[in-house]
């Protein structure tokens, strides 16, 4: 079982968890119903952990929205995408480990992962948290270890993409994103657009070559630091989407993480209208998330990939998941009568 806390960015990454961390405005939502706080407050429970992850209609349940807990499971996913036309990213849950030996252990089955893909031969890109992998241990441990996956996937003929967590550690992302970059092309960076600072970053890393992830942002930031109001993280995503677009070359891929299809089609449309050469950008989205759309968007000209989480630390993402949406909890009741 590989260390670390189980809050991925795909915990977050949803309108519940965005209501339950406060970056939505009032207007942006309906007040949250009992059973979101409910759920919510389970979320924090280890205990709960524990019992629904023995329950085997717990695992059932949790499968519409991670296909297993072992890198096999993710893997076998990303086959099944494969032949449905489909590229993929996968990650590991898990972040900010507090020992070497989780960092190096995390690095180790991250190099594993490589392998096993280059094995496989399956279209798939990995990507990786800095926490999971020792920034809060070791800085320099933690780019040892970048640098190590960076080559292995450039050996393998693959590509490392690195998330971005909270806003104070955007710096040390971006640093450490620049020093590798700097000698290994193969290795893309994620960008959040709630954030202020974005186009700054967004300009200083188009200028010195680099893949970006542009995604809306998960995490509960202040207003001085990100936007309070979704619209205005919508209209920041749009215009640095456009930026992007106008930036794209053999050298980088240009990526929108976005479950938002409004948005994807003003993005293609704007791609269409400008030429942009197809395969320089691609759509990312969430396993289990927007799925008919994301078998629909290729014939559309729109290249998709689907991230796949899997790990044992999926609890508080799949309850936070429920949360989002409590209509979901059907499913969960579905998988307990069937
Ligand atoms: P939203 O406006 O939130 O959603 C648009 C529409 O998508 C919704 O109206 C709904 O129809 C649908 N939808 C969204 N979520 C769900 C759901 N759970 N179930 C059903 N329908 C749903 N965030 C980070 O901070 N750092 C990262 O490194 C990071 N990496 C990401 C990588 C990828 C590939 C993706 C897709 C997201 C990533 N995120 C990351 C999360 C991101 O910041 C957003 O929190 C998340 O994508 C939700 O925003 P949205 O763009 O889908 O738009």
């Amino acid at each position: 079982m590989l260390a670390g806390r189980s809050d991925n960015f795909a915990i977050a990454d949803t309108p519940g968890q965005a209501l339950d961390e406060g970056w939505w405005s009032v207007a942006d939502f309906v007040p949250m119903s009992i059973a979101r706080t409910v759920l919510l407050r389970a979320s924090r429970s280890t205990w709960l952990a524990e019992q629904f992850r023995r329950r085997s209609f717990a695992r059932r349940a949790v499968r519409r929205f991670m296909p297993g807990e072992d890198v096999g499971a993710a893997l076998d996913a990303a086959a099944s995408f494969s032949t449905a036309g489909l590229g993929s990213v996968v990650t590991a849950l898990g972040e900010r480990v507090t020992t070497r030996a989780e960092a190096e252990e995390v690095r180790r089955h991250y190099i594993q992962v490589l392998d096993d893909i280059a094995a496989r031969r399956l279209p798939t890109h990995v990507s990786v948290k800095l926490t999971h992998l020792g920034l809060d241990v070791d800085p320099a441990l933690c780019a040892e270890s970048v640098r190590a996956l960076v080559v292995r996937a450039e050996t393998n003929g693959n590509m490392l993409w690195i998330d971005m967590e909270e806003s104070h550690y955007v710096d040390a992302t971006l640093d450490l994103y620049r020093h590798v970059r700097a000698e290994h092309p193969k290795v893309g960076v994620c960008l959040q657009a709630y954030l202020r600072r974005t186009p700054n970053d967004l300009e200083s890393l188009l200028a010195a070559g680099g893949s970006v992830r542009l995604v809306k942002g998960a995490y509960r930031e202040p207003a001085e630091v990100a936007f309070p109001r979704k619209a205005d993280t919508d209209a920041a995503y749009f215009a640095l989407a456009t930026r992007m677009l106008g930036a794209t070359s053999s050298d980088r891929l240009q990526v929108f993480g976005t479950h938002d299809l409004a948005l994807v089609e003003r993005i293609r449309a704007h791609a269409q209208s400008k030429s942009i050469p197809r395969g320089s950008w691609e759509v990312h989205m969430l396993y289990g998330i927007q799925t008919a759309a994301q078998r629909a968007l290729p014939t559309n000209g729109v290249p998709v990939r689907v991230l796949i989480s899997y790990g044992s630390h999926w609890f508080p993402w799949y309850v936070r998941r429920l949360a989002e949406r409590p209509a979901n909890v059907w499913f969960v009741v579905k998988s307990l009568m069937s």
